[in-house]
């Protein structure tokens, strides 16, 4: 078998205090699973939350220089919480779903908030306004082995030294294991797969030359620079 052209590089994440890479298949993501900030959407905050996805190829692992997309004048950060996964399956039971997480990271859900009001007033989908290049930053993931399983702690973004987001995991309407079950009752979840668990409030809207640094206590921290 020959391919007509070189096959795209397989995406990785580095992984801290670690030669290896994590080799990244999928980037799922949470939508409004922080009550504060779906409520800021305008939205119910007792819909449960449901998911899409990025290209895997959106990733900035390790943050630094993103460049400002296209198509927008209304581009927005969202400060998660990411799942990585070593083991996945389908209709993975809560009580079995963190056995399949290898380790965690701060990530940077970048969502073109104007093309998303447009796509949520016309029932159009979102991968518009949210799987662009580049749209997912993504800080170095920590292993499981060395800061367990993160449950609370203070999630928070600052915009050129300004606080602008400051949550705490345990405002999670839903939690990991159950974000990796009912996630596996959709799709095939594997090794290599990403989750993105939803944002707290205090989304804004940020635009070229700003520095954003985001972080989660015992996850670490990810700072980039809207180039
Ligand atoms: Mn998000």
């Amino acid at each position: 078998m020959r391919y007509i052209f070189p096959p795209a590089a397989t995406v990785h994440v580095p992984i801290a205090r670690s030669e290896a890479v994590f080799p990244v298949h999928r980037v799922y993501c949470v939508g409004r699973n922080y009550a504060d900030h779906a409520a800021e959407m305008g939205a119910d905050t007792r819909e449960p939350p449901f998911f899409f996805s990025k290209p895997a190829d959106a990733l900035v692992a390790g943050g630094g220089k993103v460049p400002y997309p296209p198509a927008t004048v209304n581009l927005q950060h969202e400060v998660e919480l990411v799942v990585a996964l070593a083991a996945g399956g389908t209709d993975i039971a809560v009580e079995q779903a963190l056995v399949c997480v290898f380790g965690y990271a701060v990530g940077i859900d970048l969502t073109r908030r104007d093309l998303q009001q447009l796509a949520k007033d016309k029932g159009h989908p979102w991968d518009m306004a949210k799987g662009f290049d580049h749209s997912a930053p993504i800080a170095a993931l920590q292993p499981v082995d060395a800061i367990g399983h993160p449950t609370r702690g203070t999630i928070w973004l600052k915009v050129n030294g300004q606080s602008r987001q400051h949550g705490n995991l345990v405002q999670m309407s839903w939690n990991v294991a159950e974000i990796i079950s009912k996630l596996s009752t959709y799709v095939r979840l594997t090794a290599g797969d990403l989750i993105f668990t939803g944002t707290p409030a205090g989304v804004s809207t940020v635009t070229r030359g700003d520095q954003l640094i985001a972080g989660i206590d015992g996850v670490g921290e990810l700072s980039i620079t809207l180039a």
